[in-house]
């Protein structure tokens, strides 16, 4: 089989035997693919020091039996300043977490990629302040991606117009109207201020995300409202988006 190229972001490192690592990568097109380093943890390993997690590397791939086996690597970018920096380096574990408990092998997704590597490149210079909201912002888009945006504007349950207080629903898909929140679905009420942020996020490129206003007033609920959705969404236990919550809390 003749290697074939592939550019794709490090999610992850794994150890297998004596000196190889698997490596857990976002390809291009948004699938998950993992990929044996052979000889990586060798002190005089090349590959072995491009390999970090944050990393985006032109590989050459073989095809394996159960993993590819990467023949090359070149390095497109690395991300240092990620790792340069606690808060910076805590907010693109949940990037890079998040991608590896949500993608899938056989699922293809072209624009997550993009905005994966859009965000950790804000994140590289972005104030300290902005990385929550740049986090938030990243799981509510990539949801999306995968068909999962929330309603904001109007009912999730019927189309109509939600009144204020508004009622937010995890497992009904976003806002609901009175008469829908009161059938039995476990809506929570939220002000307008948590509402608009999260439709500031949505709507914002990533790039412009720092510069949005959240009303600290409603900085919680904006938060617990994101990690509810995210987790009904994605199953898997999110240890990196726990921790960096629970930090900011
Ligand atoms: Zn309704």
């Amino acid at each position: 089989m003749p290697a074939y190229p592939l550019r794709a972001l490090v999610l992850r490192k794994t150890k297998l035997g004596e000196t190889d690592l698997i490596l857990t990568l976002l390809a291009v097109d948004g699938r998950q693919v993992r990929a044996v380093a052979k000889g990586a943890r060798k002190s005089k390993s090349r590959l072995g020091a491009r390999v970090e997690p944050f990393s985006v590397l032109d590989l050459l791939l073989h095809s394996g039996r159960n993993l590819e086996i990467i023949a090359e690597a070149e390095t497109v970018a690395t991300h240092d300043a990620l790792r340069a920096d606690y808060d910076r380096t805590m907010a693109a574990s949940v990037v890079v977490d998040v991608l590896d408990k949500g993608s899938m092998e056989g699922q293809t997704e072209p624009q997550l990629f993009e905005m994966a590597l859009v965000t950790l490149d804000v994140m590289e210079s972005a104030p300290v302040s902005a990385l929550e909201p740049l986090v938030l912002a990243f799981l509510l888009k990539s949801l999306a991606m995968h068909g999962y945006r929330p309603s904001l504007d109007r009912c999730a349950a019927c189309g109509g117009e939600p009144e204020v207080p508004l009622a937010f629903s995890v497992d009904g898909g976003g806002i609901l109207c009175g008469r829908c929140a009161a059938q039995g679905s476990s809506a929570e009420a939220i002000a307008p201020a948590a509402r608009d942020a999260l439709r500031s996020m949505l709507r914002s490129r990533m790039a412009d995300v720092p510069a949005i206003e959240i009303d600290p007033a409603v900085a919680r609920d904006v938060r617990w409202i994101v990690r509810a959705y995210t987790g009904f969404h994605i199953p898997a236990r999110l240890r990196a988006l726990d921790y960096y919550l629970g930090q900011a809390r």
